[in-house]
């Protein structure tokens, strides 16, 4: 049996006309009518609280950063701001709600006034609530707030059809005095993975990923695929894995001593496709690739994530999500189909404990408005 080392090496060494005949003969293995669909989810964002406890040194989200403008740096998202965002994922077709924040925002003062004027005793119970009225309009939630609770996300669980939570890299040397995570108490390994095994032990449909280009190297890269991969073996719930580069920003601190490149990212989503093979579904986020999603597919990846029609991407706003229409003209041209789907993978719907009654009911709302559609 290989050690890590051996492994990397092997992975690192592989040419990329060898790394696609291994994902090409990896597909085979799905039934035919799978082998070519590439998956997205039509998505919007509710962006809840800037107000962050950790200071990421590539942060471009949190209140310490400033934005262009000083609206930007939301204490509590405004009821209005919800309700129109509401109105304008209805109209449409949006079918999931991500629902984002900086990590234990009510950790801050004027986020802990703002929950009181409006009567939410913590942020926790805010976010709760919101999830239970997205649902009655059959909006699926998919919750990533950071690092929460066993009960927390038991309670949550309810009220969203998928969580998530990036693991990033468990690569210790990144919480030491001058890694990225150096101000970041929520993102030490032990708590992601803490994080994760629960929402396993819960039966959470769950996704996961790595960011890459944070300082990190090749080896702790593998070492965290084979980390979620073992999570994946134990619980059964890691439905997807993101693969994302990060991208320099102006306002933050940090800049890399080399930066990640687009083919190197492309490169570890095929890695992954190796470790993962059909199991659990690989994205990279199309707006951080913009001009390689033909090499995407051809590196396993099977999903574009959530694509919005109207909301940004909060911690890449200058790069705006691709149009539907165009990623689809990208796969058909490349021979794949762009197939949407929902926040909880198929499998999950039925897999026994994995969904529950309140996103099964708001499914079939959700499956019911797709017919009359047609039939009309
Ligand atoms: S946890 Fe997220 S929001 Fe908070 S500082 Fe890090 S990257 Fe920014």
């Amino acid at each position: 049996m290989m050690n890590l080392s051996q492994k990397v090496e092997e992975l690192e060494n592989l040419t990329i006309k060898k790394l696609k005949e291994k994902i090409e003969s990896i597909r085979t293995e799905l039934p035919r009518e799978e082998q070519k669909v590439i998956t997205f989810s039509k998505n919007f964002t509710l962006s809840l609280s800037n107000y962050c406890q950790n200071q990421c040194g590539y942060c471009f989200y949190n209140q310490i950063i400033p934005k262009e403008d000083k609206e930007h740096n939301i204490v509590l998202i405004k009821e209005d701001k919800i309700n129109d965002f509401i109105q304008t994922a209805i109209r449409c077709g949006c079918t999931e709600a991500l629902l984002m924040s900086g990590e234990a925002p009510d950790n801050f003062k004027i986020v802990q006034k703002e929950l009181e004027k409006r009567n939410h005793v913590d942020f926790f119970q805010f976010v709760r609530s919101l999830s239970e009225t997205l649902l009655e309009v059959s909006l699926l939630p998919h919750t990533n707030i950071g690092v929460l609770t066993f009960a927390q996300l038991q309670s949550l669980k309810e009220f969203n059809a998928s969580m998530g939570l990036m693991i990033e890299s468990t690569c210790e040397s990144l919480s030491n005095s001058g890694g990225v995570h150096e101000n970041s108490p929520g993102k030490t390994p032990e708590n992601r993975i803490n994080h994760i095994k629960n929402a396993g032990k819960l039966r959470i449909p769950f996704t996961t990923g790595l960011l890459l280009g944070i300082g990190e190297n090749i080896q702790d890269r593998v070492k965290d695929l084979l980390l979620i991969k073992e999570l994946h073996q134990k619980y059964g719930h890691i439905q997807e894995v993101i693969i994302q580069n990060f991208t320099e920003k102006s306002g933050i601190q940090y800049r890399p001593k080399k930066s990640i490149t687009i083919e190197e990212t492309l490169k570890t989503a095929g890695i992954a496709k190796l470790i993962f093979g059909n199991e659990i579904a690989i994205q990279v986020p199309p707006n951080l690739i913009q001009n390689y999603e033909k090499e995407a597919l051809e590196m396993g990846i099977n999903d574009f994530g959530g694509i919005s029609p109207f909301t940004l991407d909060y911690i890449n706003p200058n790069h705006t999500w691709p149009k539907i229409n165009y990623l689809e003209k990208i796969c058909e041209s490349n021979g794949f189909e762009f197939r949407e789907r929902l926040p909880i993978y198929k499998k999950y719907i039925n897999k026994k404990g994995f969904c529950s009654e309140n996103i099964k009911k708001a499914i079939n709302n959700i499956n019911q408005n797709v017919r009359n559609k047609k039939d009309s």
